[in-house]
């Protein structure tokens, strides 16, 4: 059932079975298969995710690559409220381990918001991560190219860059690197750091390369039609390029676990096991927000790996059905 703040009373009572922070694609896929064991949950979506960001999903078994994300996570939705998740638009704040059930509170509404809480036996962490852009004063410009042209994720989309003259954008030294391994798709880059300075040791190597190095701050994406055709420079440099790549690092939508001791981490990514569980046993960690590969089909599968043992858990936990007139 699709929840809001006018009926979410009738499921304060409610214990759910699990409680799925973040309708995106993992996400999604996990609810699809909980609702499918018969198992009682609910999705938490603030909105405005990743894969709704995507323009289009280039790389995923059998389906159209000028699918939008948008068009799949609402269809997704649909699929999993039809098969029986309850779905509430809302954001989770915290998560409090009360030893047999999880309270998992959430923040309702912009304006005049109210907090209710939930409870259910497992959590799913669901709730991916988010792309650094640059900092601009117009940052409409950015959002006019970032996830068309100018990529977040090379492995999504260097196939679309191949040959191309390209930007890297980077904020730090470390992820200036990215330059060798986009060289893989197109050898034409150009390095931007927007205003920061790099060492010589790094000048040298960019150079070795071919690859020129601008350190003055970007002024803006120059193209129309969401196709870039350069990047206009602080001190009035045209830097020529129709595609690029932001390796700025992610923000990681991890927040509300951090009340709950003892979880792994690798950086801000968790750590889980084969199916998905944490190093906590009633908290399974999904797609972006864990380590592996940031890819949609992952999530997908990481979704169907979680579901399945949250299932087994609780069938095995379950007194057997038997056959009783
Ligand atoms: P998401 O799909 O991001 O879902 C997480 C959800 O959690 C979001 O909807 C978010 O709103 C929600 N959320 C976060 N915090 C909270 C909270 N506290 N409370 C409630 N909800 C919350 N991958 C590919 O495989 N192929 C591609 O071609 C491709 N292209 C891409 C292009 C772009 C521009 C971008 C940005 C990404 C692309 N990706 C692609 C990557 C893909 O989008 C992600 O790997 C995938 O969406 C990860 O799924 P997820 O379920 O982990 O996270
Ligand atoms: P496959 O998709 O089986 O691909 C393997 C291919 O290798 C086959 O096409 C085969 O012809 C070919 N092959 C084998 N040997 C050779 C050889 N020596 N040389 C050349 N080719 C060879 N999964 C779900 O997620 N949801 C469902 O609802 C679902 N329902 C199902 C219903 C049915 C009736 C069946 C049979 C399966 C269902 N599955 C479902 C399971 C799903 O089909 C498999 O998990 C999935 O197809 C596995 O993918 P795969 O690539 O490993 O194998």
């Amino acid at each position: 059932m699709k929840l809001s703040s006018k009926n979410l009373d009738t499921r304060l009572d409610t214990v759910y079975d699990a409680i799925v922070v973040g309708g995106g694609m993992g996400g999604l896929s996990a609810a699809i298969y909980l609702a499918r064991y018969g198992l009682k949950c609910l999705i938490v979506e603030k909105g405005k995710g990743r894969s709704v960001w995507m323009q289009d999903l280039r790389n995923y078994v059998g389906i159209d690559p000028d699918t939008p994300g948008s068009k799949i996570v609402n269809h997704a939705t649909k699929q999993a409220i039809d098969w029986g998740a309850d779905h509430l638009r809302g954001f989770v704040e915290e998560v409090t381990d009360e030893g047999e059930t999880f309270a998992v509170k959430v923040k309702v509404g912009k304006k005049d918001s109210t907090y209710p809480v939930f409870r259910s036996k497992y959590v799913i962490a669901a709730s991916g991560v988010i792309d650094v852009l640059p900092e601009l004063e117009n940052m409409q410009n950015v959002y006019d190219y970032a996830g068309y042209t100018l990529h977040v994720c090379m492995i999504c989309d260097g196939f679309d860059m191949w040959d191309q003259k390209a930007v890297a954008i980077a904020r730090t030294e470390g992820q200036i690197n990215v330059a060798f391994v986009m060289n893989w798709f197109t050898p034409y880059i150009s390095v931007l750091t927007n205003g920061l300075k790099v060492s010589d040791e790094m000048k040298r190597k960019l150079a070795d390369h071919g690859y020129p190095l601008y350190e003055q701050p970007i002024a803006e994406f120059l193209g129309e039609n969401h196709k870039m055709s350069g990047v206009k420079l602080d001190d009035g440099t045209i830097v020529e390029a129709t595609t690029g790549l932001i390796n700025m690092g992610s923000i990681y939508h991890n927040q509300y676990l951090k009340g709950i001791e003892g979880l792994e981490y690798d950086g801000e990514n968790l750590l889980t096991n084969d199916m998905c569980q944490t190093s906590h046993p009633r908290i399974f960690a999904l797609g972006d927000l864990k380590q592996g590969l940031n890819q949609v089909s992952v999530a997908v599968s990481d979704g169907t790996l979680a579901a399945t043992q949250i299932w087994r858990n609780t069938r095995r936990a379950a007194e057997p059905r038997k056959w009783e007139e």
